[in-house]
C-alpha cells in the first residue's frame, strides 16, 4: 500500500511571527511539492493563529508540539485536546523525547494523552507518538525492547479504525538536536520492526501507518533516510526553522510519492 510521505516541523521553543511569514512565503512558492508530500508545522502554539493565517491558501497543516491529558479543568498553562482544535492544530505531537525527559511525560501519561486526541471526533486531529531509545539503552542492545514497551503502554487501547489519525516518529533520544543521525540502514531497522509490530497487532490497517524518522535530519541526509522502504518522512526538529533547508528536506521526501 502507498503511504503517503509526510514531513512534519517541530519548532520546540522557538521561531517568531517573522519566520511565520519567512516559512509561509516560501512554501507559496512551491504548489506542486505540497500537492505530493503532506507537510505540517508545529510552531509554539501561541504562533499557531499567525501560522494558520499566513498559511490559509496553502495546503499545509498546523500542529501543536503537547497537549494536556485531561479534558478541561485546572490546569495552569495547559491546552486541552478540544483548545489546540479549535485553534487550527490538525497534529499532535505526543511524548517528545523532551517532555518525557524534562517535564514529566511517563508512559502513563503519554498513553492518556493519545487517548485524549483519539477520542476527539469533532474534528480529525492526528496523534505522533513519539518513541526512541536512549544512547545506553542502544549501546546495551536494548533499543527494540524499549520501543516495543513504549509502543505497546502508548497504544494499548487504540482501535483498529482510530489507526488512520495515528503517525509514529522513531527518534532516537541520541540523535536529537546532537547533529548524530541515525544511519539509515540503523534507522530502517527500526522502523522495519515498528512496522511489523502494528502489522501483527492490527494487520494491514496496521501496516498502513505512517511512520515518521527524527533525529538530526538535514537536507544532506534526507535523501538517503527517506529511501529506505519504512521511512515515510521526517520529524524535523533544528532545520525546520531555516526555510531553505526544511523546504529541501520536504523535496527530498517527494521521492516517495513516486
Ligand atoms: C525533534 O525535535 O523532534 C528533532 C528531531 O529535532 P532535531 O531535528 O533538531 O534533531
Amino acid at each position: 500500500m502507498q503511504r503517503q510521505p509526510l514531513v512534519i516541523g517541530n519548532w520546540k521553543m522557538n521561531g517568531s511571527k517573522a519566520l511565520v511569514a519567512h516559512l509561509a512565503t516560501a512554501f507559496a512558492s512551491q504548489p506542486e511539492l505540497l500537492g505530493q508530500v503532506h507537510v505540517a508545522v508545529c510552531p509554539p502554539a501561541v504562533l499557531l493563529n499567525a501560522w494558520q493565517q499566513a498559511t490559509q491558501q496553502l495546503a499545509v497543516a498546523a500542529g501543536v508540539q503537547d497537549v494536556n491529558e485531561h479534558a478541561d479543568g485546572a490546569h495552569t498553562g495547559e491546552h486541552s485536546v478540544q483548545l489546540v482544535a479549535e485553534a487550527g492544530a490538525e497534529y499532535v505531537l505526543i511524548g517528545h523525547s523532551e517532555r518525557r525527559q524534562f517535564y514529566a511525560d511517563t508512559e502513563a501519561r503519554v498513553a492518556a494523552k493519545l487517548r485524549q486526541v483519539l477520542a476527539y471526533t469533532e474534528q480529525p486531529l492526528r496523534a505522533v507518538l513519539c518513541v526512541g531509545e536512549s544512547a545506553e539503552q542502544r549501546y546495551n542492545e536494548q533499543t527494540m525492547m524499549v520501543i516495543e514497551a513504549q509502543l505497546e503502554s502508548a497504544l494499548a487501547t487504540v482501535k483498529a479504525d482510530q489507526l488512520s489519525r495515528l503517525v509514529i516518529a522513531y527518534e532516537p533520544v541520541w540523535a536529537i538536536g546532537t547533529g548524530l543521525t541515525a544511519s539509515p540502514e540503523q534507522a530502517q531497522q527500526v522502523h522495519g520492526a515498528i512496522r511489523k509490530w502494528l502489522e501483527n497487532k492490527w494487520g494491514a490497517s496496521g501496516a498502513a501507518v505512517q511512520l515518521l524518522y527524527g533525529g538530526s535530519v538535514k537536507a544532506d541526509n534526507a535523501t538517503a533516510l527517506f529511501a529506505e522502504a519504512d521511512i515515510d518522512g521526517g520529524l524535523i526538529g533544528g532545520a525546520s526553522l531555516h526555510a531553505d533547508e526544511f523546504l529541501a528536506i520536504c523535496t527530498a521526501a517527494q521521492a516517495r510519492s513516486r
